[in-house]
């Protein structure tokens, strides 16, 4: 490798000579790529076709030793470094142009120990890992709706999905992590180890270290799951949003559910006069027996007559894997998302205009139903903030066109701006821009656990090493 150039932390560059990299070498057995080797464009490249970022050296790590020896080499020479978990990021957060990444993704391995009812996974897991190596023991972990999303990322910020009304946010499930902090040591965090740290991680994002291992809370659960997945013309948008509503206020805690209000697909399940026009996606997962389930969630099926009902008891990990291919890598994103403790006909109606006045038929807007387990957690029990909503509306902007970023950007920004007039200020970090005004959002996203979370970070991360990231500054 030839001598490396590198972006500091301060924006100056810095060079390591072959001597530094060699030295590096020599505590590091994973692939280290810098531009033009193979496969560094692979490891680059993040989900979100919006970021096109070109770090100087790529530290594939195989093991907490590698995270070890890549956090030194950043630390010592005050290195401008990102972490890449599952690269799911929409802020685009895994990778920095010409800084030092550090790439978990070949650190994937899941062991479940169903006595225990734990599953340990390693940092660069998707949660597709996760769910297939459970579920063969007919057990589970709340997780993403994604099998792609990763582990990393996604817990660290809280972690909504089909699940956390009856069984909490995937970080409420953490029982531990190993952790390798800013000074290159390995901790354990959890309830009986650094408390303070394992308070931290359960919301606070990558801000503390680079986790190497999750070990999550198992619940039985499938390997078969009734989910309600219905898809209705959008003519009666106002009719189905104001039923799923009623229906939320009152559902149990079995079920998780959200209403998307979409597009529908070009699928040929659906008579192609419908392709491309306005659709509502009526979902929802029933964390319980199927037949009960299918009882349960029957209302969600018949508000109208439905353009395709998919409805079904089905394997768990085919239901969290269903929706994989309506999110392609490489589209370009921009989502941005609000909490509201409830929702009221004046905030449905700017949903119903704003859905009418998208500039993409790509984008969907998503209202998700919190409560239930995860709002019953105190609010300071966890770094995790806005805990009382009963809500979250996300507008995920997507779109192909790069000359339509701009007016899909602008977009979203203004109809989030509205909405969260009349909402309660809170932001979920995971569905949280490209985190512009970096401050106020993520006070917004962590509300009276930020000066909490600010001590926490000056104790681990002083010089603020793990920057890439829903920022905490120390
Ligand atoms: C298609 C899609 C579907 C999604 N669905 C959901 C959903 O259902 N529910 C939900 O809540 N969110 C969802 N998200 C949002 C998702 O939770 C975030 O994008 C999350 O950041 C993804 O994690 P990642 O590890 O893939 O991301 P990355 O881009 O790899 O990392 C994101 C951030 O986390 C840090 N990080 C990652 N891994 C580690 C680690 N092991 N240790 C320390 N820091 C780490 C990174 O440094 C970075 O700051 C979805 C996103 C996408 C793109």
């Amino acid at each position: 490798m030839a001598t490396t150039q590198l972006a500091t932390t301060n924006g100056n560059p810095v060079t390591l000579s072959d001597e530094m990299i060699d030295a590096f070498r020599e505590q590091f057995r994973g692939e280290m790529l810098t531009p033009g080797d193979a496969g560094y464009d692979d490891s680059r490249r993040l989900w979100n076709g919006m970021h096109d970022r070109k770090p100087s050296l790529i530290a594939r790590c195989t093991g907490t030793a590698d995270v070890v020896a890549a956090v030194n080499l950043a630390r010592e020479n005050d290195l401008l470094l990102s972490v890449r978990g599952g690269g799911h990021n929409v802020a685009g957060f895994g990778a920095a142009d010409d800084g030092l990444m550090i790439d978990l993704s070949p650190m994937r391995g899941v062991v479940v120990d169903p006595a225990r009812k734990v599953v340990r996974a390693q940092g660069g897991c998707q949660w597709g890992d996760v769910d297939r190596e459970t579920q063969l023991h007919a057990m589970v972990t709340p997780g993403g709706e994604i099998s792609t999303t990763g582990i990393g990322g996604y817990t660290l910020s809280g972690g909504m999905g089909l699940l956390h009304r009856k069984w909490g946010l995937a970080c409420d499930n953490l029982v531990s992590v190993e952790i390798v902090t800013a000074s290159g040591d390995v901790l354990t965090a959890s309830e009986a180890e650094n408390p303070d740290l394992f308070w931290a991680v359960r919301g606070g994002g990558g801000n503390f270290g680079v986790v190497t291992t999750f070990e999550y809370r198992l619940h039985q659960f499938g390997p078969e799951a009734f989910a309600a997945a219905v898809i209705y013309l959008g003519d009666n948008a106002e009719k189905i949003l104001n039923a799923w509503w009623e229906f939320a206020r009152h559902e149990p805690d079995e079920v998780t559910g959200q209403i998307i209000l979409w597009t529908v697909p070009d699928i040929p399940e659906i008579p192609a006069e419908h392709h491309g026009k306005p659709g509502i996606f009526v979902l929802g997962m029933y964390a319980g027996d199927p037949e009960e389930g299918k009882r349960v969630l029957q209302p969600l099926r018949e508000i109208e007559e439905p353009l395709l009902d998919l409805s079904e008891a089905a394997p768990y990990v085919m239901h969290q894997s269903g929706f994989d291919e309506f999110f392609p890598e490489g589209s370009l994103y921009y989502w941005k998302s609000l909490t509201t403790d409830a929702l009221s006909d004046e905030i449905n109606q700017v949903i119903l205009r704003q859905f009418a006045e998208r500039p993409s038929m790509g984008t969907p807007i998503v209202i998700r139903h919190l409560g239930g387990a995860m709002g019953r957690v105190p609010e300071d029990a966890t770094a995790y903030g806005n805990r009382s909503a009963e809500y979250n509306i996300s507008i995920d902007g997507r779109w192909e066109d790069p000359a339509e970023s701009e007016r899909n950007i602008a977009w979203v920004r203004k109809a989030w701006d509205e909405l969260n007039q009349l909402a309660g200020g809170g932001v979920y970090l995971n569905f949280a821009g490209f985190a512009e005004d970096a401050n106020a959002v993520v006070r917004a996203g962590h509300q009276e656990n930020y000066e909490r979370l600010r001590e926490v970070k000056r104790h681990y991360d002083p010089t603020n090493l793990f920057r890439m990231n829903a920022n905490i500054r120390p």
